[in-house]
């Protein structure tokens, strides 16, 4: 019964978003063609070619934007389960994501001290991560620390993302997760925490954020660990 009720909710919200995703990236995709369309006439002014070949970039840019807040959540598999490494996992998470912090002068540091194991879809715990991480990473426009550690306890482990980014309003605060909801004009999606939300939700986690306008924010995401601690090197 209540494993049937899971079920259907993670399909709900799969269906939702995929409402959401081709919308999102068939308006971008429709308006685009249309200025492709515009550009085929052989007598357009130079000017008005230039203008238009920048909207269909920026259109392009949009979906693409939306596909990479989206990217593995959009995947019809539900739930593969593996053993997921979360030192491991987020180190290479932050690699991927470096080249965005250096572009914003953000320094990164890390305490991983202890090893621990997760089950969940290794993919889907990336995506999660590269977009709390990113968000943390774009409230920094000037610069400044993010610092990413994990707590271990008998039975979970918590994963802590703090910024000193521009921080939040209780109104913001309470809008997170929100499909659509970004403060980031055309250069947000308002879907990267939708995806985040679902993600944990489905891999029995839970989500605390606190924040403070002017001086930062921190995501708190929790699992329960496989056998909480193994030895390793
Ligand atoms: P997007 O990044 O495309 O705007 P998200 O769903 O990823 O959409 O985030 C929604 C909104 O939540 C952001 O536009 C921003 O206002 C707010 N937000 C998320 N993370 C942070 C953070 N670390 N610091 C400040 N604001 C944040
Ligand atoms: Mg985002």
């Amino acid at each position: 019964m209540q494993q049937q009720l899971i079920k259907s909710e993670k399909l709900k919200a799969v269906e939702q978003m995929g409402a959401a995703i081709s919308h999102e990236i068939r308006n971008p995709l429709t308006a685009a063609s249309g200025f492709v369309q515009l550009l085929q006439d052989d007598y357009l002014p130079r000017q008005k070619r230039k203008e238009y070949l920048s909207i269909v970039k920026d259109e392009l840019l949009s979906a693409e934007k939306v596909i990479q807040d989206y990217l593995t959540f959009a995947k019809p598999d539900i739930g593969k389960l593996e053993e997921i490494n979360v030192k491991s996992e987020l180190r290479q998470i932050i690699s991927i994501l470096q080249p965005l912090a250096n572009q914003n002068s953000v320094e990164i540091l890390t305490d991983f001290s202890i090893i621990g194991y997760i089950r969940g879809d290794k993919q889907k715990f990336r995506q999660c991560f590269v977009n709390i991480i990113k968000n943390a990473i774009e409230s920094m426009p000037n610069g400044g620390h993010l610092t990413i550690f994990t707590k271990f306890s008998q039975s979970v482990v918590t994963i802590v993302i703090e910024d000193t980014g521009e921080g939040m309003t209780n109104e913001q605060l309470a809008q997170l997760g929100e499909p659509f909801y970004s403060t980031k004009g055309k250069n947000g999606t308002g879907l990267g925490l939708m995806v985040v939300y679902g993600i944990v939700r489905a891999m029995n986690g839970t989500i605390r954020v606190n924040s403070e306008l002017g001086a930062g924010t921190s995501f708190h995401i929790t699992f329960p660990t496989i056998s909480s601690i193994r030895k390793k090197s």
